[in-house]
């Protein structure tokens, strides 16, 4: 097992101007696909647990599942915990080993984000693992969050400096134009505020909504101070796809085996091309 702390990772990309990828699991097959996929391209990674497979599969289920797979890898990985949204869930994420803790207090007012960010950030920097805070609301849908495209704003600067400071938080995600899940028309990014929020900032920020934003957009945010992207959507469509296309071919073939088999080969080819855009392809050896 090789796993890390997600601060020192992202601490790392930061500096040096890469970005790594945070990968969703849902299932046996999902995770072998992202640790397969980070394996052969020798990158670190972080695998999210997000509150849709905490709720169905449970959050110490998928824990211990990760770790089953894990035995087989050596690259850098952290566990990490997508979007909590209750202070005690994301403490038994801590409990249970999770190696990177998101707090999204992104619907409470700011006083609350501020009080219990700063208490999840205490415990893990007591635990010597890496703290996600949320500032600015992300548009689209990611598991029970939903919130209006037209109601998603832009991360200020202040905000972003006064949250970090008074946190202690150590990366933050911030609103930047992207959105959760599946985009409607192409994404505009706000890159001046990216960079204005790290120049002030100076902490790793993340990319929430990563699914279907254009490469060059990707790369140009990740040169100004994105140091983590998640991807979710676009995993689950190549996984989806490739049993769709199984099945096609073998419409009588009843074997799981082979048809979730074809989506794991499908996604780990997303995670792979995802890795190179990223520019954490052999970064495995930074760690
Ligand atoms: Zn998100």
């Amino acid at each position: 097992m090789a796993y890390i702390s997600g601060k020192t990772l992202l601490d790392r990309a930061w500096k040096e101007g890469y970005a790594i990828g945070a990968f969703s699991v849902h299932n046996a097959e999902t995770t072998r696909a992202i640790l397969k996929g980070a394996e052969e391209e020798k990158a670190p990674i972080l695998v999210m647990i997000g509150q849709k497979v905490i709720n169905t599969m449970g959050l110490a289920e998928m824990k211990a599942m990760v770790d089953a797979f894990m035995a087989n890898h050596t690259v850098p990985v952290a566990i990490h915990i997508d979007h909590s949204r209750q202070f005690e869930q994301t403490m038994a994420a801590a409990r249970v080993g999770f190696h990177s803790l998101m707090f999204d207090g992104s619907g409470y007012d700011f006083e609350d984000n501020v009080r219990i960010t700063k208490a999840v950030a205490d415990v893990a920097h007591a635990l010597g693992i890496g703290c996600e805070g949320e500032i600015g609301k992300i548009g689209g849908v990611e598991d029970d969050i939903d919130v209006d495209e037209a109601d998603a704003m832009i991360t200020s600067v202040e905000e972003a400096q006064e949250f970090t400071n008074r946190t202690g938080l150590d990366y933050l995600a911030i609103s930047m134009g992207t959105a959760h899940g599946i985009y409607t028309s192409e994404p505009k990014l706000a890159f001046d505020r990216i960079r204005e929020i790290k120049e002030i900032v100076q902490k790793p920020l993340v990319m929430h909504g990563g699914s279907g934003v254009p490469d060059d957009q990707v790369q140009r945010a990740i040169s100004l101070g994105i140091a983590k992207v998640n991807v979710d959507t676009e995993l689950r469509q190549s996984f989806t796809l490739g049993v769709q296309d199984y099945w096609k071919d073998n419409p009588t073939d009843f074997v799981l085996a082979d048809s979730l088999g074809a989506g794991e080969v499908a996604m780990k080819e997303k995670v792979k091309e995802k890795i190179r855009l990223f520019g954490s392809s052999g970064k495995a050896s930074d760690f």
